[in-house]
């Protein structure tokens, strides 16, 4: 391991107090699913709120590792900061054989799912069951009815795939609304 990595970070080359991580989700157990990096990679990829974006244009260099290992966790990194741009560019250059591929996905997807948060217009974090106001006057899809501005919604369920989307009944109807459009009261 030691000598695989040359003793730097696998991912970002820095080099002292490396330690072994396994890659989650892989298919088979053994040494081909741990990567050795530093303390900062480390706390980044398991704190994904303490992401510090410049750290990761380290992925420019180590997505083209020849090591599976190293090309899942950084595609899966990649991922987690697409939003970003270039994480996305560098997600469209990198090329994973179908096994890799299918291990980078099965940790991502549930990551993912895991850091989907609703917020309204306002920003702040909606949670199941709490009670909206709608901040305009919305076209309901598929029928002739308009939700008033002002129409509280109570009971509020969440998309758990968009964080875009929460659910609730207007006048009986059961709609879905999106989360731009509502202020928690
Ligand atoms: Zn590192």
């Amino acid at each position: 391991m030691q000598l695989r990595s040359g003793n730097k970070c696998e991912l970002c080359g820095a080099e002292g107090h490396l330690q072994v991580f396994e890659v989650p989700h892989s298919p088979s157990a053994g040494v081909d699913d741990c990567i050795y990096i530093c303390d900062t990679c480390k706390t980044q990829i398991e704190d994904p709120k303490n992401m510090d974006l410049n750290h990761w244009r380290c992925l420019n260099d180590s997505m083209w590792s020849a090591v599976p290992a190293v090309q899942v966790m950084a595609w899966r990194m990649l991922n987690r900061l697409k939003s970003e741009g270039w994480p996305q560019d560098l997600l469209d250059m990198m090329y994973l054989d179908e096994d890799t591929r299918q291990w980078a996905k099965a940790g991502s997807s549930e990551k993912s799912e895991s850091q989907i948060i609703h917020r309204d217009s306002n920003g702040n974090i909606l949670e199941t069951g709490d009670t909206v106001v709608l901040i305009k006057d919305l076209k309901v899809k598929g029928s002739s009815m308009i939700a008033k501005q002002g129409t509280s919604v109570r009971r509020i369920s969440l998309d758990p795939e968009n964080e875009k989307f929460i659910e609730g009944r207007v006048d009986g109807q059961h709609i879905v609304i999106v989360t731009d459009f509502v202020k928690k009261v």
